[in-house]
């Protein structure tokens, strides 16, 4: 059962328990409203999972509207990405509705406004208007055209629709109370005028109404119970509410606040987002290392690990942030079980095994998962000339127990095959090593050596002679700082975010049951990548790494059932 289909022991299902036993509403209906002006982010998916899964716990419904009057950033790519990324998740929306639909009815309802006295035209330049507002210390004054007659702001704001008043020139106000502690409360604007062709409307409205006052009407024509909003929509409350006690409309949503899910590491806004976009900073929207729902995506997260981690950061009204470690502890979690083992060669550096003949090949059996066994075996191709990972190498040779790794005299096993012992190398005109000459013990498959001698480490390796060339993309934070929130977070931008190796990967690549999820042995988890990767040039991003108290635990048990199930297999 979906964890969404239980209800939580939270603020929010406390008022709905409540609503629902005092027969304040039967049933539930909530909603997402995203406005259509950027691509979604995982902060995004908290307020996606949150309104979803209690119209799923609640047997109620769930709407997707697209907030969409200001026409200036709002794309219909960005619709269809919002509504791609939303069923992605997992979630099917009742309804779908657009608040660009409710303009008629949304015109009518600041006439009716107008018409009680209590919205004006205001035609204050917009720096004087900012003055009037008074501060936060200070109360505001009331324009001088606050006093017009109910008549001539009809007249006006008829004149303002037709498109007879140029922009920033003349807005509609509601009449509320200029010296009110709340800011939102000093006669907000309800309606501007804005000359820019709108992305499903054209050009047939020039006026186009607020947030403020779209919102709260269009949760409440689509009978919207539990109106569900982060923080700083505080103060708008009152305004929401005022807008709806002072109009003619049925049903009576309430709203309701809880902080926003902020995570360590990045930044999570759409307007900072597109920053990073425009100045080429990312690859786009859906870089691996955005996170926008479609760069997780395309990272390696599944729908599944991003749901589990909105449903354990929890719903409160406490600010805070996130370590970037519950996320991808998440995705570990969820790959651990379902990504098929393979081996894959980063940095390679070349191993030839001298008491191997010429051109020697064995297929040796290898399982895919160490514990699901219906994920099967795989045939890995050893041979005389392989590939390990040059930082699997340490050229001095020391006695330190910590090096787990191959020296010149001593040895270490290859993971599920042989046990190796460097003999000698060879480096290349500048220095560097290229090739690393090995003796093999033929008696160590799976067995320890006869000579009792311990081995350095477990190492990873891939064929020299049968195998995919790959490239691998490995990612680090996009910020130096886990705190890039202030206004010059591009300043904190990290140069090495990407790192990009060449190296092989096993031919059962080609074959793999799963297409899109695979861990590297030891390197991590990795996804194919949806943009780069092709018939001629395979890449791998990487998920993220195999890591954390959590994982070396689970490691060493994984490498327990790895032996122990090989055992077996050998032996059947
Ligand atoms: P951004 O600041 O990223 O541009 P926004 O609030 O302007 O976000 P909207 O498209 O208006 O973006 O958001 C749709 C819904 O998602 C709103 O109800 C909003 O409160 C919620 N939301 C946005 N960001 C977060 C977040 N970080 N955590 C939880 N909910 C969020
Ligand atoms: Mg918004």
């Amino acid at each position: 059962m979906n964890k969404f289909n239980q209800k939580k022991n939270n603020f929010i299902n406390r008022i709905i328990d409540k609503d629902l036993a005092s027969g304040k509403c039967k049933s539930i209906h909530t909603r997402f409203p995203p406005e259509p002006n950027g691509y979604l982010h995982i902060g995004h998916a908290k307020s996606i999972c949150l309104n979803f899964g209690i119209a799923q716990a609640y047997k109620g419904k769930c709407n997707l509207r697209f907030d969409d009057t200001n026409p200036a950033k709002e794309e219909k790519k960005f619709v269809d990405a919002i509504k791609y990324d939303v069923k992605w998740l997992g979630f099917k929306w009742d309804n779908v509705h657009y608040a660009s639909d409710y303009s008629e009815k949304l015109y009518n309802y600041a006439i009716e406004l107008i018409n009680k006295g209590l919205a004006y035209v205001d035609e204050l330049p917009l720096d004087k208007m900012r003055e009037y507002r008074g501060t936060l210390v200070s109360p505001g004054k009331d324009s001088p055209y606050r006093s017009r007659h109910i008549k001539e702001n009809l007249f006006l704001f008829s004149k303002m629709r037709n498109g007879d008043f140029a922009e920033g020139s003349i807005c509609l106000r509601a009449k509320i109370d200029m010296s009110s502690p709340f800011m939102v409360m000093r006669d907000p604007v309800l309606y501007r005028v804005k000359f820019i062709n709108h992305y499903r409307i054209g050009n047939r409205w020039c006026i186009h109404p607020t947030y403020d006052f779209t919102h709260c009407i269009s949760d409440a024509l689509e009978g919207i119970t539990h109106s569900l909003c982060t923080l700083e929509f505080q103060d708008n409350r009152r305004l929401y509410d005022w807008i709806l006690n002072n109009i003619s409309i049925k049903n009576r949503p309430r709203q309701y606040e809880f902080s926003r899910l902020n995570l360590e590491y990045v930044v999570m806004s759409k307007r900072k987002l597109g920053l990073l976009v425009s100045l080429n900073l990312v690859e786009g929207w859906d870089d691996p290392r955005m996170p926008t729902i479609s760069g997780l995506r395309r990272r390696g997260y599944t729908p599944k690990s991003i749901r589990e981690f909105c449903c354990s950061v929890g719903i409160t009204k406490q600010e805070n942030c996130i370590e970037m470690g519950a996320l991808e502890s998440c995705i570990r979690r969820d790959l651990n079980e379902r990504a098929p083992r393979i081996m894959a060669v980063l940095n390679p550096i070349k191993v030839i095994i001298n008491n191997l003949p010429e051109g020697y090949e064995e297929n040796i059996t290898m399982l895919n998962h160490p514990f699901n066994l219906h994920m099967g075996t795989r045939q890995v191709v050893f041979s005389k000339e392989i590939f390990i990972d040059r930082n699997d190498f340490f050229e001095k040779t020391v006695d330190d127990k910590k090096i787990k790794k191959l020296m010149l005299g001593k040895k270490v096993r290859l993971r599920n095959a042989y046990v190796i012992q460097a003999e000698s190398i060879k480096k290349n005109e500048h220095g560097v090593i290229d090739t690393i000459y090995c003796t093999y013990d033929p008696q160590t498959l799976n067995q320890h050596p006869l000579d009792k001698c311990k081995v350095k480490g477990i190492i990873h390796w891939v064929s020299a002679i049968k195998n995919i060339a790959a490239e691998f993309y490995l990612y680090d934070y996009l910020f130096t700082t886990n705190y890039p929130f202030s206004e010059d977070f591009l300043s904190y931008i990290n140069p090495q975010s990407l790192t990009v190796c060449h190296g092989f990967v096993e031919r059962n690549i080609l074959y793999a049951e799963n297409k899109k999820h695979y861990q590297f042995e030891r390197e991590g988890y990795f996804c194919i990548d949806s943009y780069h990767f092709s018939k001629y040039k395979f890449v791998f991003n990487r998920t993220v790494k195999l890591r954390g108290v959590h994982y070396k635990n689970k490691k060493t048990q994984d490498a327990n059932n790895l032996h122990g199930a090989t055992d077996k297999l050998m032996k059947s």
